[in-house]
C-alpha cells in the first residue's frame, strides 16, 4: 500500500492556490499549505479558504530568501518564524507546523541554525520535513512522472509541491488521477520519519539539519 501526503510550499498565490484548492476538493484530499508570511499578509483570505476546507496551515518563514542555516545574523531566524506565526494566527494548527527550506530541497545543514532550533523548541513547534521533492518548479510540465516514481518507491511519502505561478499545478489533477489509478491512498498525516521535532520535543537527531554558523 502506497500512502501519499501532499504539501504545498511558498504560497499563497492569488491564482494558483484557488486552482489547487479546487482540484483537491474534487479529489476529496486534505493537505498542508506551508505559507510565507510576506505573502500571507496580503492574501489571508486564501489561507482562510484552505483552512475552512480542512487543510492545515503551516509556517514556511517570512521572506524565504536566505535559508536559516546559511545565516548567522542574530534575530533573523526568530523574526522569520515568529512573525509568520503571528500572521497565521488563529489559522495555525495546534501542533504549530513549521517547515524550513534549504537549497534545491536537499535535507542538509542549510535548513536550520542554532537560533532557529531554539525558537522551534521554545515555541512548541512541530518541524515537518519531506521525503519526496519532484522539483515541480524546475520542470513544471514534467514533474509528474518523477513524482510517481518517488511516491511508489516507498511506503509513505510526504511530497513537496509549490502553489506558485510556474504552471506546474496544471498537472496536479493528472498526477492525482495517475496515483489513484495505481492504488495510492492519500492522507493528511505526516510520516513519522519526516517529523524530527514534535510540539517542541526533539524526537530524532537534528544535527544533520543544523549549521553551526550562528
Ligand atoms: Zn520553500
Amino acid at each position: 500500500m502506497t500512502q501519499i501526503t501532499l504539501s504545498f510550499d511558498n504560497g499563497p498565490d492569488p491564482d494558483v492556490t484557488p486552482q489547487v484548492l479546487d482540484v483537491l476538493r474534487r479529489h476529496d484530499i486534505r493537505t498542508t499549505f506551508f505559507v510565507l508570511g510576506d505573502k500571507l499578509r496580503e492574501r489571508r483570505y486564501l489561507c482562510e479558504r484552505a483552512h475552512g476546507e480542512g487543510h492545515a496551515i503551516g509556517n514556511h518563514t517570512y521572506n524565504h530568501l536566505v535559508p536559516l542555516g546559511m545565516s548567522a545574523a542574530a534575530g533573523m531566524a526568530t523574526f522569520e518564524i515568529v512573525r509568520t506565526q503571528e500572521l497565521i494566527g488563529t489559522l495555525a494548527h495546534e501542533r504549530r507546523f513549521f517547515r524550513p527550506f534549504g537549497g534545491g530541497g536537499l535535507l542538509d545543514d542549510r535548513l536550520l541554525n542554532p537560533e532557529a532550533l531554539d525558537v522551534l523548541v521554545q515555541g512548541g513547534f512541530t518541524c515537518v520535513l519531506w521525503n519526496a521533492i519532484p522539483e515541480d518548479w524546475v520542470r513544471p510540465q514534467e514533474w509528474v512522472d518523477r513524482a510517481l516514481q518517488q511516491c511508489f518507491s516507498q511506503a509513505e511519502t510526504l511530497i513537496v509541491l509549490h502553489d506558485i505561478a510556474t504552471g506546474a499545478m496544471n498537472q496536479l489533477d493528472r498526477f492525482l488521477n495517475l496515483a489513484k489509478d495505481r492504488g495510492a491512498r492519500f492522507t493528511q498525516d505526516f510520516p513519522e520519519s519526516c517529523v524530527p521535532i514534535e510540539r517542541g520535543r526533539i524526537l530524532r537527531p537534528v544535527d544533520r539539519y543544523l549549521s553551526r554558523a550562528a
